[in-house]
């Protein structure tokens, strides 16, 4: 990786979802050379739990501490007590190219999403199938009573509108499946050691323009000449490359709505890219395009 540095990989999601089966599966492949923000906690430290390995286990004044020295890169109270990440480990590693991944709820990796540059991060959230699914884990761990439970569904919908400001929102209906989604994810961003270009996304890529020019040739052959039909006038720049453009706007959808809703590898099957690309194409508001790209242009 010579003199680039690594990225910060932010792993969050509502209490209950399978962020820590999701790391701990991720963990056991070496092959994606992770390192791991080992956080500071005043929790109590549970049984099998390793100090230094799981947490930093402290107390409230040297907790309060370390965030008066600023030597934390976020923190948040949950559930009465304290949780940040410690920054001296997250500079060094990343100084060295190394990505390192944070696992933290949403209060903390919103400081980190709206401090950091986004350029540096690959920010996942993780989504339950549904908010029954999410009771139903959280019966299943039999660790809460039912207020408990409660007050974490309740709290779960407040964090969920969250997931808007993150890059990517991975649905967890399976440990297997949220894994092979977020390697994919690791591997588009450039962040492991095989080329991006190996990533579902890219092959996605490939499929859509060979669909896109073949398909829909008509409508970015006339696509200009409707817009000036309609409205009178365009203001596009003559250089424009729509069909650039139409093929990332396309992939993109489709590649963020697999990793929302379905396994990775239905975006190996061609006709389920057909289908999905049609559904998206007949949605394209072509006249906000034409806009949107005009006041980028201005604004460069
Ligand atoms: P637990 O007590 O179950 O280990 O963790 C409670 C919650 O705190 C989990 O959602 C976990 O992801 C989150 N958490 C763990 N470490 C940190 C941290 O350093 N910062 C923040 N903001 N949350 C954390």
């Amino acid at each position: 990786m010579g003199n680039q540095k690594g990225k910060i990989i932010i792993l969050s999601g509502p209490s209950g979802v399978g962020k820590g089966s999701v790391n701990r599966e991720l963990e056991k492949d070496k092959s994606l050379h992770l390192k791991y923000s080992v956080s500071m906690t005043t929790r109590a430290q549970r049984p099998g739990e390793v100090e230094g390995v799981n947490y930093f286990f402290v107390d409230r004044d040297t907790f309060e501490d370390a965030i008066q020295h600023g030597e934390l890169v976020e923190y948040a109270e949950f559930i009465g007590n304290y949780y940040g990440t410690p920054r001296k480990f997250i500079n060094e590693e990343i100084a060295n190219g190394k990505n390192v991944i944070l696992e933290i709820e949403v209060k903390g990796a919103t400081q980190v999403l709206n401090r950091e540059n986004p350029k540096s991060l690959v920010s996942i959230f993780l989504m339950p199938p549904s908010l029954a699914k999410l009771e139903e884990r959280l019966r299943l761990r039999g660790t809460e009573g039912d207020d408990v439970i409660k007050q974490r569904l309740d709290k779960a919908l407040i964090e969920i509108p969250l997931k808007h400001k993150y890059k990517y929102v991975i649905e967890n209906d399976s440990v297997e499946n949220a894994v092979a989604k977020i390697k994919d994810v690791l591997l588009k961003e450039g962040t492991l050691d095989l080329s991006a270009k190996e990533s579902y996304f890219y092959k996605t890529r490939t499929q859509v323009e060979k669909i896109i020019k073949s398909r829909y040739a008509f409508i970015i052959n006339n696509w200009r000449q409707n817009v000036l039909d309609i409205e009178g006038k365009i203001t596009v720049p003559d250089d424009f490359d729509f069909t650039t453009y139409l093929v990332d706007l396309l992939s993109n959808r489709i590649y963020h709505y697999v990793l929302a809703n379905g396994p990775i590898n239905e975006l190996d099957d061609e006709d389920f890219v057909k289908g999905i690309l049609e559904h998206f194409m007949l949605d394209v508001d072509f006249f906000s395009i034409e806009q949107r790209n005009f006041e980028n242009d201005e604004k460069q």
